[in-house]
């Protein structure tokens, strides 16, 4: 099914483009695909790089972009596969603050009322002096007088229901989460 690029450095010349350019195709993000061609996580360009450079991940599709030195010009991958399958439990995915805030749609979970990202704060649904684990099914988006005033209780301790239930932020929403959609990714997100 697919061709493996491999990852060619072209020798060139001196380049006209400044540090900037490079400094913003390595802040680009990359969607990494397991052995298996399942979409398993989006990283910058940067440490999908790095991930090639060593040896872990392939180049499975290039994007528009190069990062170019004094000596060399290498294509940002905008795709890379990882070379041996990796299992990733569904619940182990990595949590991130900026993933469940985008998710509950900057919307105090409790009050229901929009705050800007800075004035959130993510409050464990089962408290952590409960055993409630920092999952994305346990955190929601919550402002700081919300997450003060339910304290160490359950919402419905607090009486303080929940908007929703709090789930696994889907590849699809991640991908919704990116400003300038990749079309090479389209193929990888099927599911
Ligand atoms: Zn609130």
């Amino acid at each position: 099914m697919a061709r493996h690029r491999t990852f060619n450095a072209t020798k060139r010349g001196s380049s006209p483009r400044g540090p900037t350019k490079v400094l913003m195709s390595l802040n680009r993000l990359v969607l990494v695909i397991n052995a298996s061609y399942e979409p398993i996580n989006i990283c910058s360009a940067r440490r999908a790089m790095t991930l090639v450079l060593k040896g872990t991940a392939m180049v499975q599709e290039v994007s528009a972009y190069v990062v170019r030195t004094s000596k060399i010009t290498l294509p940002v991958p905008s795709v890379v596969r990882l070379q041996k399958y990796r299992r990733v439990p569904r619940q182990n995915r990595a949590v991130s603050r900026k993933g469940i805030l985008f998710r509950d749609g900057y919307m105090c979970q409790y009050c229901r009322f929009k705050f800007a990202p800075a004035r959130l704060t993510l409050d464990h649904v089962i408290p952590r002096s409960r055993a409630g684990g920092s999952t994305w099914d346990n955190l929601v988006a919550a402002c700081v007088e919300c997450n003060n005033r339910k304290g160490d209780r359950t919402p419905q301790e607090a009486g303080m229901p929940l908007a929703k239930q709090p789930t696994q932020i889907s590849i699809h929403a991640k991908h919704r989460m990116l400003a300038g959609d990749e079309k090479t990714w389209e193929r990888y997100l099927f599911y």
